[in-house]
């Protein structure tokens, strides 16, 4: 669970990764679905939800720091499919910051599970800043790099191993329409996600490969707790400011991922994001 001194976590309910009211009905069967950042928060809840849809996952994670999430993603997947897609799950340690590592996922995951008909572009990162002046160049090269750059050498390496009928999912957020008064540089490459989407979306339309996003309201996750230095009293009042007037669960997100990775769900789509987002209405 997320901790940090001084944060009364009892006021927020902690991250649910499955409704258990979910009737998965084989909406990805079979699909060879790759995950960056899929052993936390919203991506595990994506693995999770893929993996109880019928798809091969493979996800990445941060070794070190993430070892104990790998491990317990790994083991509720072992639970969720009994085994039954055959292959995988795999989690791959990485930094997808640099090029070299995102081939070599794209490697490692083509050469275990033979292909890629599905990739979700999710790990992040924020730092929260108050002022401009206080944003770094140190700071603003990881942000683009793991936010944005990541899509970008994720999809180079991957489109050559997709085939017709892929799809492509990248994760924006509602900071990208609405805008935010403490994450300047995470909301910019949020907005470049958008633009890369409908960009790409063209660019592989003959293709056949779909390109999507979601573009997630504030979300119970890790990234808001435990990473960033986002202060206690900004924490407290997380969510409040949706119509819903709370923060969503990571499974109340997965299932859209489900339903624009899914061609039985949506194959006339391409270029879209989806805004699960409690309420907040998105112009643009
Ligand atoms: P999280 O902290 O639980 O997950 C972030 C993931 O990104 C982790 O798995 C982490 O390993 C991975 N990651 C970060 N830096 C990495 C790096 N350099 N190399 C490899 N992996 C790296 O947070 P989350 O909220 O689940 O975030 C998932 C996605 O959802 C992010 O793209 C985030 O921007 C987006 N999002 C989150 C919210 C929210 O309120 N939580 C809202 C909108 C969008």
């Amino acid at each position: 669970q997320p901790q940090q001194p001084g944060v009364e976590y009892l006021m927020h309910p902690r991250p649910v990764s499955i409704d258990p009211e979910y009737q998965p009905s084989n909406k990805l069967q079979g699909k060879v679905a790759l995950i960056t950042g899929g052993d936390s928060g919203i991506g595990r809840s994506v693995s999770y939800y893929f993996a109880l849809e019928g798809a091969v996952v493979a996800f990445t994670y941060v070794a070190g720091i993430e070892d104990k999430d790998k491990d317990e993603t790994l083991k509720t997947i072992k639970e969720l499919t009994k085994g039954r897609c055959g292959k995988g799950p795999i989690a791959i340690p990485t930094d997808v910051r640099f090029e070299e590592n995102c081939k070599k996922v794209v490697d490692q995951v083509v050469g275990e599970l033979g292909g890629i008909d599905i990739l979700v572009n999710n790990a992040g990162y924020q730092h929260f800043n108050r002022t401009v002046e206080e944003i770094t160049e140190d700071r603003l090269e990881r942000t683009f790099r793991t936010n944005i750059f990541a899509h970008f050498f994720m999809i180079k390496h991957a489109l050559a191993h997709m085939k017709e009928g892929s799809s492509i999912v990248n994760t924006a957020s509602v900071v990208a329409y609405q805008g935010t008064s403490w994450v300047l540089e995470y909301s910019s490459t949020k907005g470049a996600i958008v633009a890369f989407t409908r960009s790409l979306s063209q660019f592989l339309v003959d293709r056949k490969i779909r390109v999507n996003g979601v573009a997630p309201g504030p979300i119970w996750t890790p990234l808001e707790v435990s990473a960033g230095a986002v202060p206690p009293e900004v924490l407290a009042t997380f969510g409040s400011d949706v119509p819903m007037k709370r923060p969503g669960q990571p499974c109340e997100i997965a299932p859209s991922f489900v339903f624009l990775a899914s061609n039985q769900m949506s194959s006339y789509m391409t270029g879209q994001v989806l805004h699960p987002n409690g309420g907040t209405i998105i112009n643009g």
